[in-house]
């Protein structure tokens, strides 16, 4: 299976590309985590992409359209893959069409004020990169991630201001490709308000249904 997985920030797409990885055997690739790693190691790739991830912009497409195109070559996509926040552009989706033949779109859909609601109590691992939330799924000790320890922080993107511009961004560039995924027929829609079980279970059966 060869996926892209769309909706805005908070939509829940990490944690649904985490359980569909695992379902489908297919690697988990998500564009915001490599951008990540590469601040976190002060590469020449992560200096540049950190001055617009801070501000909540997009990276711009020829860094990122070429980081994917080298992760897809590598051997263990041949089988399928996840794609996370990638396409989020019309240039980079075209880009895309170019290096794969996709078996779906899938599209995550959450309105804006659950978008707010939830990012608002956002916190990550900064060491392992799990997910969690203050109200929805809060770490078992305070602050330290349950899977390897490590000191949860709020990602400098998911502080208020930057939220209200990265939902901007969201309705401006990547919410067109809702409409260019239903042309070709590749979309899939479910209701991203469930509970992240439901949700992927709706996936997988939306999927089931097209094969
Ligand atoms: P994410 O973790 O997917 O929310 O991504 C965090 C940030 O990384 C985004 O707000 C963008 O600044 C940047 N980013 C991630 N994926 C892309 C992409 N496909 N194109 C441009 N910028 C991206």
């Amino acid at each position: 299976m060869k996926l892209v997985l769309l909706g805005a920030p908070g939509a829940g797409k990490g944690t649904q590309s985490t359980n569909l990885s695992v379902k489908l055997s297919v690697p988990h690739i998500s564009t915001g985590d490599i951008f990540r790693a590469n601040i976190r190691g002060n590469t020449p790739l992560g200096v540049e992409a950190g001055s617009y991830i801070s501000k909540g912009l997009l990276v711009p497409d020829e860094l990122t359209i070429g980081m994917v195109a080298d992760r897809l070559s590598q051997p263990d996509c041949e089988n399928g893959f996840i794609l996370d926040g990638f396409p989020r552009t019309l240039a980079q989706a075209d880009a895309l069409d170019k290096l794969v033949e996709l078996t779906a779109a899938v599209n995550i859909h959450v309105e804006d004020e659950v978008i707010v609601d939830r990012m608002s109590g956002r916190m990550v691992c900064p060491d392992c990169g799990e997910p969690y939330h203050t109200a929805y799924k809060a770490p078992v000790a305070a602050g330290i991630c349950d899977r390897c320890g490590g000191k949860l922080i709020v990602r400098e993107d998911d502080k208020p201001e930057t939220v209200k511009n990265r939902l901007k961004v969201y309705h401006d560039q990547t919410a067109p490709l809702i409409g260019y995924y239903g042309e070709k027929g590749l979309l899939v829609t479910v209701d991203g308000t469930l509970a992240p079980e439901q949700v992927t279970e709706a996936i997988l059966a939306a999927l089931a249904e097209r094969e």
